[in-house]
């Protein structure tokens, strides 16, 4: 960003947003769970600054990671170590800190905890515990990717979130599949370097037609996103090397509405009642070549809205 597009009064605005958020209460014995930016520094919200400012202690899930916002942003709160491995005993001293009358900062190594990071235990144990806990909102790869995918609509606002697909194909095949039946968006994280497979096994499971939106170093210098269809997948990632490298969020989009009148009419029920049909007796691929026959539709749109009537098929 270069100087001319601040706001012009950027700097006095700041603190006068400031002043009235301090004014406000920062209850003493509670948990603040505060989310962080993705990528860019400056996506730490102003109440997110003050919480971790406040604070006396910040639990985090790595030190070193959250030491770098910390000292870009000047604070100089300590830290305390709370991650996957010691999360129980790091919510037991929480409590310890809470009952002595202090405000605990939560934060991950970026986002928000709790969304596939740590940080659920501790909110729990707290609770349990009786004492407050304060979330304050921010940065998710997962909800900055919607924004920038557009697939989620106010008429049709679904989707489901799947955390990591899991490391080995015939695993994360089988784990597509079951969320292949929920309605809606699907959106999962993936790591760079098996991005190429996953992609190979979603068009296994959800077939060549099927939208697939790569949301790429989401608020960073080499953000990226694109959406393609799953056949497009691997030309896709061969088109540039550092597609594998960076994070990913991938949001496959869900299936097209029907486009025959008659079905556009029934909601597609008409068409899901000859599939459920046909599925008794043949294969998901004889039942979409015979449906698409019978009633002139694409036989690819088909196809994937069969496998979702079908979890545990293959084809
Ligand atoms: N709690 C975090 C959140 O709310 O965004 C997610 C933490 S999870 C351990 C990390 C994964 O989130 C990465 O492997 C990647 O899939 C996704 N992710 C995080 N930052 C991202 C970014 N800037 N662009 C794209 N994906 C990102």
């Amino acid at each position: 960003m270069t100087e001319n597009v601040l706001p012009r009064d950027g700097a006095s605005a700041w603190e006068r947003v400031a002043r009235r958020v301090e004014g406000q209460s920062w209850p003493a014995g509670a948990l603040f769970v505060v989310a962080t930016p993705i990528g860019n520094l400056g996506d730490l919200t102003l109440r997110a600054w003050q919480a971790l400012d406040c604070a006396d202690v910040i639990a985090a899930e790595d030190t070193r990671a959250t030491r770098n916002l910390l000292e870009a942003w000047g604070i100089a709160t300590p830290m305390m170590s709370a991650h996957r491995h010691n999360e129980n005993s790091a919510a037991a001293a929480i409590v310890e800190r809470l009952r002595a009358g202090e405000r605990v900062a939560l934060v991950s190594d970026a986002g928000t905890p709790a969304v596939s990071d740590p940080g659920a235990r501790i909110v729990q144990a707290v609770r349990d515990a009786g004492f407050a806990v304060v979330p304050l909102p921010g940065p998710s790869a997962v909800v900055t990717a919607l924004m920038a995918v557009g697939v989620t609509t106010d008429a049709s606002p679904g989707f489901a979130f799947a955390g990591f697909a899991p490391t080995k194909s015939g695993a994360r095949q089988r784990w597509m599949r079951q969320w292949m039946t929920v309605p809606g968006a699907l959106v999962f994280y993936e790591t760079p370097h098996r991005i190429r497979e996953s992609l190979a096994d979603l068009l296994a499971v959800a077939g060549p037609s099927r939208q697939v939106s790569l949301a790429r170093e989401l608020t960073k210098r080499f953000e990226e996103v694109a959406t393609i269809s799953l056949a497009q997948g691997p030309a896709w990632v061969d088109a540039d090397p550092h597609r594998e490298q960076g994070e990913y969020v991938v949001v496959l989009h869900p299936l097209a509405p029907v486009d025959d009148d008659a079905q556009a009419e029934d909601g597609g029920a008409g068409l899901d009642a000859w599939l459920d049909a046909l599925l008794e007796h043949v294969s998901v691929r004889d039942a979409a070549r015979i449906a698409a026959r019978a009633t002139g539709l694409s036989r690819d749109s088909i196809y994937a809205r069969a496998l979702a009537r079908k979890p545990g098929a293959s084809g």
